[in-house]
């Protein structure tokens, strides 16, 4: 019997994670602990405080906007969002298939109708001619997610949306930083929704921003986080009018508490001043691995939009073909990867017409309105082949801290697929 090479198998893995172990992720310092310690000695631990405030004004300046609001998470602001737009009863949204649940949960929450469409099989963003098949009277907004290393064409959905007169809310939870054509995302559309979720590129643990250039909607997002009250005092970053000027102190929309707390905005001050220099590196560290991915045959990094002037990765994801790699199934690609780095390798998103995190029938107490609308949300209606192809066949996906290392860990990535692919033989018994 021969010795078997790959790490799955017994052999030596590319990279012993003991010795060198891949960048930790999140990242913090010295910063973030004086930092904290500030808020807890102060005992202001929430509510429009000196850090949210601080936050709020460096993240709307960082993001191009006008306004930038925190809420407890990027679920939230995605629903707030929706809100604030007056998106309800009687709507449709359209949305990606390939995304986070909360993309298409938070539009249920609301009583809308999600509507998932496909995706571009270069890019795992949505698809801007199923965009436009997919609009009826009812739609009301288009919601593109700026997904792992990619960018939604925001040219198109732009030009679709003013046609149609369409809000767009920017889905940016992969895509702190990132810029279409020198425009940040969460700039372009309506309203951008960020995540400061742990696996995000910005973290606080939990938390959430909302983005957006208009005052009216600003001063709406900002009383939909608060239990709707009005923005008091300067709350609201950048209000040039109608603050102060209600006359009367009641709520002026109805709403429950999505406040983040001063422990997480201090982190995300802190945070907010390490991430150009990080998005810098994960850029250029994406870059180089593309071209090494590029050499391998059966290996499709996602593309790189030359209309993406800076880039933002969440994530490393490519695509495999198992008919380059004697027909090895993906499963064992992914397993025979995680083996020989030493770091967990994923599929992307479950599709959202077959997703276990995505089931609103669960909920008839909720979302049960009436017969047409249970029917409307069920997510088994719609056909997302090209989304079904990626998920099961093709996606393969990093966690984000591998494009934190040096140009030598991206060499040590491409020469792991190159060492699966021959001896992709070895998996096939
Ligand atoms: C993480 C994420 C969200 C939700 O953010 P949370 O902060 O986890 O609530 C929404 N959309 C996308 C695409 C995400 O990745």
């Amino acid at each position: 019997m021969t010795m078997k090479k790959l790490a799955i198998n017994g052999g030596s893995p590319c990279r012993d994670t003991n010795k060198s172990p891949w960048p930790k992720w999140p990242v913090w310092g010295k910063e973030e602990e004086v930092a904290l310690i500030e808020v807890l000695n102060s005992g202001v631990w929430s509510y429009n405080g000196p850090k949210e405030m601080e936050f709020n004004k460096l993240f709307a300046e960082y993001t191009g906007v006008k306004h930038a609001i925190c809420a407890v998470n990027g679920t939230v602001t995605l629903q707030i969002a929706l809100e604030a737009l007056g998106i309800g009863v009687g709507d449709e949204v359209i949305v990606p298939g390939l995304t986070w649940q909360a993309t298409a949960a938070t539009v249920i929450d609301v009583n809308a109708t999600p509507i998932l469409v496909d995706i571009c099989e270069d890019t795992w963003c949505i698809d801007p001619k199923e965009i436009e098949k997919a609009i009826t009277p009812r739609t009301k907004a288009i919601i593109p997610v700026h997904l792992y290393g990619a960018f939604a064409d925001m040219d198109a959905i732009m030009t679709i949306a003013k046609k149609h007169n369409l809000y767009i809310i920017e889905d940016c939870a992969h895509k702190h930083g990132g810029e279409w054509k020198s425009k940040k995302a969460g700039s372009i559309g309506n309203v951008g929704s960020f995540s400061f979720q742990l696996s995000k590129h910005l973290t606080a643990g939990e938390g959430g921003s909302v983005t957006t250039n208009d005052t009216d909607l600003a001063e709406k997002l900002d009383a939909l986080r608060n239990v709707g009250r009005r923005p008091e005092g300067d709350s609201l970053i950048g209000a040039d009018k109608g603050i102060g000027d209600y006359g009367d102190d009641g709520n002026f929309i109805q709403s429950g508490n999505y406040r983040i707390t001063e422990f997480q905005a201090a982190i995300l001050v802190e945070g907010l001043k390490r991430l150009p220099e990080q998005n810098a590196t994960r850029d250029a560290n994406g870059a180089y691995l593309n071209t090494l991915l590029k050499e391998i045959e059966g290996i499709t990094p996602l593309k790189r939009d030359d209309r993406e002037t800076k880039k933002a990765y969440f994530n490393f994801a490519f695509r495999y073909d198992s008919s380059k790699f004697k027909n090895l199934p993906i499963e064992k690609f992914r397993s025979a990867l995680e083996a020989e780095l030493g770091i967990i390798v994923d599929a992307c998103y479950e599709p959202l017409n077959n997703c276990s995190l995505y089931v609103p029938h669960t909920k008839p107490s909720r979302h049960k309105l009436n017969d047409a609308y249970w029917e409307a949300i069920d997510p088994k209606r719609f056909s997302l082949p090209v989304c079904e192809r990626i998920f099961k066949e093709e996606s393969v996906c990093v966690h984000h801290k591998v494009l934190m290392g040096t140009k030598a860990d991206m060499d040590l990535v491409a020469t792991a697929i190159k060492k699966i692919y021959t001896h992709a033989a070895e998996l096939m018994d």
